[in-house]
């Protein structure tokens, strides 16, 4: 293996490597690439580059930590120069989350992001409307879609509250956006 040499230029791959380490705050067994927040890498000079990252949410308070995380991880690798952009359009979406992002965050314990299913069973007798999308959630321990929402808001803005109706454990679920 050739391992770049300390006068080698910065290169976009190896940026977005070394950023492959860097956990989320809030959820630290997925890395900020995982969650498909970091959305380019402009290597500007040999030790310089930008980093475009766009937040889960806009006003997500992890965003401030992200940013120091990402420029601290990048300059102990020699990146003298680390630039932030911050870009609300287009919206993040669960979309953008990776495959391997999504395993993680369901071993750690969290369901991850799922589409929203609407149930249109109630629709096909004309009479009986669905208040509201029914998303069927599936429970990170064992499996079932028997889950009950407990709260929109879990540990974190990002994480709504759930219970599972079969093995009675509380979880948290990934919101989508
Ligand atoms: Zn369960």
């Amino acid at each position: 293996m050739n391992t770049a040499a300390g006068a080698a230029a910065l290169d976009a791959a190896q940026v977005w490597a070394w950023l492959g380490d860097v956990p989320d705050p809030e959820i630290p067994v997925i890395s900020v690439v995982d969650l498909g927040i970091v959305r380019a890498v402009d290597v500007t000079a040999g030790d310089a580059c930008t980093v475009t990252i766009t937040p889960t949410y806009s006003g997500c308070p992890a965003m401030q930590v992200i940013a120091d995380a990402v420029t601290e991880a990048l300059r102990s690798h020699g990146v003298a120069k680390v630039t932030l952009v911050s870009q609300l359009s287009p919206a993040w979406t669960t979309d953008w989350m990776s495959e391997t992002g999504k395993a993680k965050l369901k071993g750690y314990g969290i369901a991850p992001p799922q589409q929203q299913v609407i149930d249109i069973s109630g629709l096909r007798g004309g009479v009986k409307r669905q208040p509201m999308p029914k998303l069927d959630v599936i429970c990170p321990n064992c499996g079932s879609t028997h889950t009950q929402l407990t709260s929109q808001f879990g540990s974190t803005p990002c994480k709504a509250l759930y219970k599972c109706i079969d093995c009675r454990e509380p979880f948290d679920y990934f919101k989508c956006h």
